[in-house]
């Protein structure tokens, strides 16, 4: 499978010439994803919903309270994008149900490995490859985690000759990055075109498209929306691409369709789009100082109080969650809600 994906990568460029960034990671991801389940230990990364049953509860009850806060709309929908093994889902929607929150279930996924996986945790939900078969008739809650974060990124790079697109080209039989032919100058913002010759500014147009729907969804259906993942909350220069395997950082261009591509999600971009879609942004904040305004250390205590034997272990849990060392910083939660809905718990009120 790696040996043919990387096949047909040198044979398209061979044919057609270096392909965008974006191209490449898109296609890399989608066969990455298509043939694997790869979370957990034995995979190549695992996620907050996998490290504790904590995180998808304290989720799960920051929806309800939104819900319950902005007086119960009728016929809610749980919305779910790339539920990967549908833990969170399963232990939002448990915690949910003790607050009367019983929504409908619509989980978006590309892959059919996964969905499979899905299927046995939960067996009420339906399923969509895309947002647009989601229903419309009701408020919205949804999530993503690690979503945002797969999806194609694209690069501009500052050449002598001005700004081109970052592209992956050949070099004998190795992929490697080459700037594209055509001037690119007009779509780096003002602020930054005079940067140095090699600054690099990345995008993700399929992250921004994402936003833009959920945002406008909002505005119609009303609702609320998490995005969480690695990223910045403030502008920034630089490429962030890059792959995980096994648990490692590996060269992104080694071995298409074998390793997670991702990259750095831009939170900053990400809030202004929704506003411009009437959506309310909440914040976006750390996760370390998300989980904490939620109840994280309290809630390990009461676990730990019930199940001693278990106390360390909850204990690592917990840190690996919200220390600033481990999850806590990077990571960042991003909260939408429409407008007239109530603001979130642990997001800052300006
Ligand atoms: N949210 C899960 C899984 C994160 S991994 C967790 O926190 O554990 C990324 C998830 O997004 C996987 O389920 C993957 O199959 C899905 N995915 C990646 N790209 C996608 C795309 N373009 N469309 C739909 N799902 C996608």
């Amino acid at each position: 499978m790696s040996g043919d994906t990387l096949d047909t990568f040198r044979r398209l460029i061979r044919n057609t010439g270096p392909i965008s960034l974006a191209h490449y990671m898109g296609e890399s991801n989608a066969r990455y994803y298509a043939a694997r389940d790869p979370l957990g230990a034995a995979g190549d990364f695992v996620t907050a919903p996998e490290i504790s049953q904590m995180f998808g509860e304290l989720i799960g009850l920051w929806l309800a309270d939104m819900w319950l806060r902005a007086g119960r709309a009728e016929n809610p929908l749980y919305v779910e994008l790339g539920p990967g093994r549908g833990t969170l889902a399963r232990d939002a929607l448990r915690t949910a149900a003790r607050y009367g929150l019983t929504p409908q279930v619509h989980l978006v996924e590309a892959s059919t490995e996964l969905r499979a996986v899905q299927q046995a945790a939960l067996p009420q939900a339906i399923w969509h490859h895309d947002l647009a078969t989601v229903p419309t008739d009701g408020p919205v809650l949804l999530v993503a985690n690690e979503f945002l974060d797969a999806l194609p990124v694209r690069q501009l790079v500052r050449t002598d000759g001005g700004w081109r697109e970052r592209m992956i080209g050949l070099d004998g039989e190795a992929l490697c990055y080459v700037a594209g032919q055509q001037p690119f100058d007009s779509a780096v913002p003002d602020t930054l075109r005079s940067e140095p010759v090699g600054t690099i500014v990345e995008t993700s147009p399929a992250a921004a498209a994402i936003v833009y729907e959920v945002a406008g969804r909002l505005a119609q259906q009303g609702g609320t929306a998490l995005f969480i993942d690695y990223g910045h909350a403030e502008p920034r220069t630089g490429s962030t691409f890059q792959a995980i395997s096994a648990h490692r950082k590996v060269d992104p261009l080694a071995m298409p369709g074998t390793a997670d591509l991702t990259a750095h999600v831009d939170f900053a971009t990400l809030g202004r789009i929704a506003q411009s879609r009437e959506a309310r942004w909440l914040g976006t904040v750390t996760q370390g100082d998300w989980l904490r305004a939620l109840g994280i250390e309290t809630r390990a205590d009461n676990l730990a109080h019930r199940a001693p034997h278990y106390a360390a272990d909850l204990a690592a849990q917990r840190d690996r969650l919200i220390a600033s060392d481990q999850m806590g910083e990077l990571f960042k939660v991003m909260g939408l809600a429409a407008p007239g809905w109530p603001d979130g718990v642990g997001f800052p009120v300006d």
